[in-house]
């Protein structure tokens, strides 16, 4: 599956230890993330992360043209929903496009746990379908 991983500055440190705490599952997937959102996922775990422009440089914008082209299975995308952030308008769209297209989405770590426990167990075969008829 591919998996879009984004986190806000202060939600960063969260990420880092849901990615530490699921390597195991994460590293059977193929990973996206923002710019610097990947870059402290690597370095924290090794993983093999692709990482796109930083978030306010465009990298949400980039990750949402992969869902219109439904070309990605899952986001996480941890916000930080007590800071103003410059590129809101993008961060919306993002989410939009999750919607048009019905890609699970989790934006806080509640739904993330959920999320790749989902991922684990197999829940997510109805996007090989989904990407077999493409
Ligand atoms: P970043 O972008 O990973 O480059 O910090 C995330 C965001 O703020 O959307």
């Amino acid at each position: 599956m591919k998996i879009a991983l984004i986190a806000h500055d202060k939600k960063k440190p969260d990420m880092v230890n849901f990615t530490i705490a699921y390597t195991n599952i994460l590293k059977h997937h193929e990973l996206f993330a923002t710019g610097t959102t990947g870059s402290r996922i690597g370095e924290a775990t090794g993983l093999d992360v692709y990482r796109f422009q930083s978030g306010p440089l465009g990298g949400d914008q980039q990750i949402g043209a992969m869902i219109a082209n439904n070309n990605m299975d899952l986001v996480i995308f941890l916000r930080d929903p007590l800071t103003a952030q410059p590129h809101e308008p993008d961060i919306i769209a993002l989410m939009r496009l999750c919607d048009v297209y019905q890609v699970p989405l989790a934006t806080n770590m509640g739904g993330a746990e959920i999320l790749i426990r989902a991922l684990e167990d197999g829940y997510f075969e109805w996007r090989e379908i989904v990407n077999n008829e493409q």
